[in-house]
């Protein structure tokens, strides 16, 4: 299990690049701080940024608004690590959308010159970019993942709604590293998601469940 990644693109940085990583622009649908509701560092506060785009298109979708990028404000990575390190969290969690539609090299450059440790929730249907401290792999079958992010992967977390999914979730799983964190989520308005889950993880207690508690405590 990796403690940090590097891509081609990011191990090629040279010092034109890394004087430029504050000018390059994202698009974000928000950016705040809260605490993690979800997976492996449930309940530690970090700043989320939330980049805009999306192209799996699950039905079940809670943040649909993020799907069009042209409708969300481009922020430069400078002011987005400010951000950051004015929150005082040292974890940022960049998630979506799908945040590697976008080219993520100069913002985890960015964020880790300022010291802060680089969370990535993805569905690795787009090629890796950027160096990453912990890798959340969601996959989508609307979707699927490259085979490229798995040797990567440092948390598989696989939103469940019905069996088919306890076999998909496997099917991701066998190509993880072994270590990985292996997590099953219940789809939030699927409630009778929960008991097969209960059911498989004890039967089958490698995996371990992740509830989306800040839903659950109204955390914004
Ligand atoms: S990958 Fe994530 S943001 Fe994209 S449609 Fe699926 S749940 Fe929504």
């Amino acid at each position: 299990m990796p403690a940090s990644l590097s891509t081609t693109s990011s191990r090629n940085t040279g010092n034109k690049e890394r004087s430029d990583w504050k000018l390059t622009a994202y698009p974000v649908m928000e950016h705040f701080y809260t605490i993690q509701g979800e997976g492996a560092h449930a309940g530690q506060a970090a700043y989320f940024i939330r980049l805009a785009g999306c192209d799996v298109g699950c039905w079940w979708c809670d943040v649909q608004e993020s799907w069009d990028a042209s409708v969300h404000p481009e922020i430069a990575a400078e002011e987005l690590v400010d951000a950051a390190c004015e929150s005082g969290s040292s974890i940022v969690v960049i998630t979506g959308g799908e945040p590697l539609m976008h080219d993520l090299t100069a913002l985890t450059e960015g964020l880790h010159e300022a010291g802060l440790q680089i969370h990535l929730e993805t569905s690795g249907s787009s090629p890796l970019t950027g160096h990453i401290d912990w890798v959340t792999l969601s996959p989508k079958r609307f979707k699927e993942p490259l085979v490229e992010i798995f040797p990567h992967v440092d948390e598989l977390k696989v939103v469940v709604l019905t069996r088919k999914d306890l076999i998909y979730a496997e099917k991701n799983a066998a190509e993880c590293p072994a270590g990985t964190l292996k997590m099953l989520q219940p789809e939030w308005d699927t409630p009778e998601s929960v008991p097969l889950i209960v059911k498989y993880v004890k039967e089958n207690p490698d995996w371990r469940i992740s509830l989306q508690t800040h839903k659950l405590l109204n955390v914004p």
